[in-house]
């Protein structure tokens, strides 16, 4: 038998989640300060009768096969339970990954979820397309008002679904009412926190799971794909369960390297996400300035500014991401390829990178989310979503995106 997956505790640190990540200290097997990379996908028995032991739940606590546990996965997802304030976590291959497995073992055919009406298009997807086909229906709502998400529970409903900050609007959930809302009915809240790491702490407010695309901005770097699920020991048991798991059976296992490479970079989060909210906040003030509608919640115009302020974690800022309405699809694509041309960052998907990435969402990361819906949700054709780098000189970047748009002529009149 070899080493115990739980042989390195988390210290206590209170509930600041940056000093929760500081007092990790996991050393390698040399005394490297820097825990060492499994190297295996599965791991020696002394004896037939205690791995079979393994198989029979006869005994736990020990490292079987990578599919299941491995020895640096197990480091992350304990960097990644004190991030969150969980009991326990579990890495996975995508955001997609957590997000669907958590579902799929939440929920059994017959089974409802209600889930807020503004979410990533990939997660729209999944919810209106795919889980049908398993007998599970999606109920969307419009989160920010509780009365629909009360109207949409029965009896059947498993889980309650929503981004803590949304995705591409930016809305802000109110997470202590909509876990009130979902424990009422014995359903689960389960909360997508990948835009807003340490500045939102679900569970600390209620939530039962929290999920993330770590792709984002807990790497940081957007060198690879990735996800988690933190949770409660008793879930993430369920997730990892030899014979039911959807972690174990569905298999979105991490790479151990790619493992290892995140847990360096979760340890610069603190530093990024601080930077990230100050350029964002710089930005979306100077754009607000010129008149342009700007959605970021971290001003004071935007309508859950209060309620974000008041559920945040202090130190943090309010993000990094915000979205500019420059009045059509046209002038949006128009707008960021010259933006792309000045330097300003990359016209790509995604987020969370240290250079600035833009994309406009109604035509990308929304396209799968139907016009009619897209409508309903404030989602306009004109929306240029920024997820703003880390830049040194966030004024010279403002600078060069006041020549594009007066090069472009968009003014405060859209
Ligand atoms: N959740 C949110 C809020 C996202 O923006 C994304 C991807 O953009 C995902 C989940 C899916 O993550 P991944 O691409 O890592 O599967």
């Amino acid at each position: 038998m070899t080493s115990n997956p739980d042989s390195h505790p988390i210290p206590s640190a209170g509930s600041d989640p940056s000093s929760r990540i500081q007092d990790l200290l996991v050393f390698g097997e040399f005394g490297d300060v820097n825990p060492s990379i499994t190297d295996s996908s599965t791991f020696t028995f002394l004896s037939p009768d205690t791995m079979g032991e393994v198989f029979t739940h006869e005994i736990e606590g020990c490292f079987l096969y990578s599919r299941h546990w491995n020895p640096t996965n197990k480091v992350l997802s304990q960097a990644l339970s004190a991030l969150e304030g969980s009991q326990s976590a579990q890495v996975t291959a995508s955001g997609m990954a957590a997000i669907s497995s958590t579902i799929l073992q939440l929920c059994h055919a017959g089974d409802e979820v209600v889930s807020n009406r503004t979410i990533y298009g990939g997660t729209y997807a999944f919810f209106k397309n795919f889980l049908p086909r398993l007998g599970i229906t999606v109920r969307f709502v419009d989160m920010l008002d509780p009365a629909e998400v009360v109207g949409a529970m029965t009896d059947r409903t498993r889980a309650v679904y929503c981004e803590s900050m949304s995705n591409p609007l930016l809305e802000i959930v109110d997470i202590p009412k909509l876990a009130e809302i979902a424990h009422a009915r014995g359903a689960k809240l389960v909360v997508d926190n990948t835009f807003s790491p340490l500045i939102l702490s679900p569970l600390r407010l209620g939530a039962d799971v929290v999920v993330h695309s770590m792709t984002k901005f807990i790497n940081g770097t957007s060198d690879c794909v990735a996800g988690c699920i933190c949770a409660d020991d008793a879930f993430i048991h369920e997730l990892t369960d030899i014979g039911s798991g959807a972690c174990m059976l569905l298999g979105p296992v991490l790479d151990s390297f790619r493992s290892a490479s995140i847990h360096k970079n979760l340890h610069s989060l603190h530093v990024r996400m601080q930077k990230h909210s100050e350029n964002a906040l710089y930005l979306a003030r100077r754009i607000e300035d010129l008149g342009l509608k700007v959605y970021y919640p971290g001003l004071p115009s935007h309508p859950q500014y209060e309620l974000l302020t008041r559920l945040a974690n202090p130190g943090f800022g309010l993000g990094g991401m915000l979205a500019i309405d420059v009045g059509d699809l046209a002038t949006a694509n128009r707008l960021m390829e010259r933006m792309q041309e000045a330097k300003i960052g990359y016209l790509a998907v995604s987020l969370g990178y240290f250079k600035t990435l833009f994309s406009s969402p109604s035509s990308s990361t929304s396209s799968e989310i139907p016009h009619e819906e897209q409508d309903r949700m404030g989602l306009k054709g004109g929306l240029v979503r920024m997820s703003v780098g880390l830049d040194h000189d966030i004024a010279r970047t403002f600078e060069r995106l006041r020549t594009c748009l007066e090069e472009l002529r968009i003014s405060a009149a859209v």
